[in-house]
């Protein structure tokens, strides 16, 4: 490491503050250095150095140098940490909460989402459905959610109701069923993509009231997104029975966010049809 301090009479010129006075200094910081490497805190090792100059230059107490460093190794690791959630969540866009526009959006409850995005409803396991046409950005709430809960430190997955389907008919064909179900019972939130989109075979439907149930007896939050309005799902999911006892546990520690307004899609659509009919010219950037 270039950083690493010789003693004094090898490279007079070049030295730092924290080059060792004397052997025993050298020995010591070689030590130290050796030990920070040891317990794998290799950011803090890094940065033993700079955070020792910087110990020297502010003439810093032992207390505050060793929280410097140390807050190092804490700030690169919930890094790392945060980049393998994300990696793990499956996010299907970078969308935030706060990208959401709420002007295109009128008839909205925002106070209930700005509630929901104090993520209380994560800690205390309740379901979040997101009930509307497409376009009306279903899928962009409930991954902001996802965001945010994983920045907030929980195990997040994101998924589509007819990849889960898929995945689940092949693990049980393949005798993976109970692996299937703990990893979808696994995530702290859990996503559940375009639910109705696509009709639900019957073993399909039996898969996602397991995983729902599991995830309702466990406490773990899953938020929705269907098409389906609630007085539908008896029909639209196969098994009335089933659809009814799915709904039953999701409402239970529940929230419906009903979106009905325009499509965000369409309105691209709507301002070049515009634009035709009126003559005027819109610029790309006006269309999002
Ligand atoms: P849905 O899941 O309801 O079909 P999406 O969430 O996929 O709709 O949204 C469709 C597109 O429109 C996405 O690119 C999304 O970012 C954008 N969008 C939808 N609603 C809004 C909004 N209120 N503010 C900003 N972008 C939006
Ligand atoms: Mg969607």
């Amino acid at each position: 490491m270039s950083e690493t301090p010789t003693t004094p009479h090898t490279t007079p010129h070049t030295t730092p503050h924290t080059t060792p006075r004397t052997q025993s200094q050298a020995e010591t910081y070689q030590r130290l250095r050796a030990h920070l490497a040891f317990l794998k805190l290799t950011d803090a090792a890094e940065a033993l150095p700079r955070v020792l100059d910087q110990a020297r230059a502010d003439k810093l107490s032992l207390l505050d140098g060793l929280e410097r460093l140390l807050a190092v190794e804490v700030t690169a690791t919930e890094e790392r940490k945060l980049t393998s959630r994300l990696r793990f969540a499956c996010l299907p866009a970078p969308w935030r909460l706060a990208d959401f526009d709420y002007t295109a959006q009128p008839g909205i409850d925002e106070s209930l989402l700005r509630e929901l995005s104090t993520l209380r409803f994560v800690d205390e396991g309740a379901n979040v459905l997101f009930i509307g046409p497409p376009g009306v950005g279903k899928t962009m709430l409930a991954v902001g959610l996802a965001r945010a809960s994983a920045e907030a430190g929980h195990r997040v997955y994101f998924t589509t109701a007819a990849d889960l389907a898929a995945r689940c008919r092949k693990a049980a064909i393949e005798g993976r069923w109970a692996t299937m179900m703990r990893f979808y019972a696994g995530p702290r939130l859990l996503v559940l993509d375009e639910l109705g989109y696509l009709p639900l075979a019957a073993d399909a439907a039996a898969a996602l009231f397991q995983v729902i149930n599991t995830r309702y007896a466990n406490g773990s939050s899953t938020v929705i997104t269907t098409n389906v309005g609630i007085g539908a799902w008896a029909t639209a999911f196969g098994d009335p029975i089933v659809a009814a006892a799915m709904l039953d546990r999701l409402l239970h520690h529940g929230v419906v966010v009903g979106i009905d307004g325009p499509s965000y899609r369409l309105r691209s659509h709507q301002a070049r049809a515009e634009a035709l009919r009126t003559g005027t010219e819109v610029k790309p950037r006006d269309i999002t």
